[in-house]
């Protein structure tokens, strides 16, 4: 078995006995593997593995994978942060976005995406730790641009995600994550339909898995510690 099938495995490990401990059913939590500055030959080692979903920060980075495993059935995720120029390719490229934080780029994204592809699956980012982070819409906004963005024509609105100040003990973890579970339940009680929340990293799998995540988003402990070029 290849190093990265191996560390897949356990990942998958890692997920259902969180599930376990949670008392939540096992496969209620879907694993998106963070492909970021690995190159492609990791993707295919993970797909061959059985991996179909694939995150990506960088639109041009991400876009060039998708394109050259188009024919491999392949669901490419924007998980990064999303400038106004890039929005074009990602919303040609990719299947899913987390990273939604104003509502002109959601209406770019809709304007821009292409007819003869589904509509767009959307996140809304949340930023939970306050101060600490610049990355998300404040809470207090995040009902407004949901309910914004539910009307767009070519975007299907999913759900939440955030990515909290890393913490070392599982109630510091856990907190964040809390958070955007509970403005998550708050919204779908405001009549929204979500079904999304995109939170875990590899550092803090099992707290969000605690907290309801519905969606992991895992790069390290798959691919191995990233280096920037
Ligand atoms: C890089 C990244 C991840 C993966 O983080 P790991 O700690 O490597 O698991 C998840 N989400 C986002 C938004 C990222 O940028």
């Amino acid at each position: 078995m290849s190093a990265i099938a191996g560390n897949l495995q356990a990942v998958i490990a890692r997920i259902d006995a969180a599930c376990k401990a949670a008392g939540r059913a096992p496969g209620s939590v879907r694993l998106l593997a963070v492909s970021k500055t690995w190159p492609l030959t990791c993707v295919l080692e993970a797909a061959a593995a059985g991996q179909q979903a694939f995150g990506e920060n960088y639109v041009q980075e991400g876009a060039g994978k998708a394109l050259a495993t188009g024919a491999q059935n392949l669901e490419w995720h924007f998980i990064g942060p999303l400038q106004s120029n890039k929005s074009k390719a990602v919303a040609e490229h990719f299947a899913w976005v987390h990273s939604i934080d104003r509502l002109k780029i959601a209406e770019r994204l809709s304007a821009q995406r292409p007819a003869t592809l589904p509509p767009l699956q959307v996140c809304v980012q949340v930023n939970v730790s306050g101060e600490a982070s610049k990355s998300g819409c404040r809470p207090g906004e995040a009902l407004a641009l949901c309910q914004a963005i539910a009307t767009l024509p070519r975007l299907q609105l999913r759900g939440l995600m955030a990515i909290p100040e890393p913490a070392d003990d599982a109630a510091a973890q856990r907190a964040p994550l809390r958070r955007l579970r509970e403005l998550y339940e708050q919204l779908r009680a405001a009549g929204l339909a979500l079904d999304t929340l995109s939170m875990g990293m590899s550092h803090d799998l099992e707290a969000a898995v605690a907290e309801g995540a519905t969606i992991v988003r895992i790069g390290t402990a798959i691919f191995g510690e990233r280096h920037y070029a």
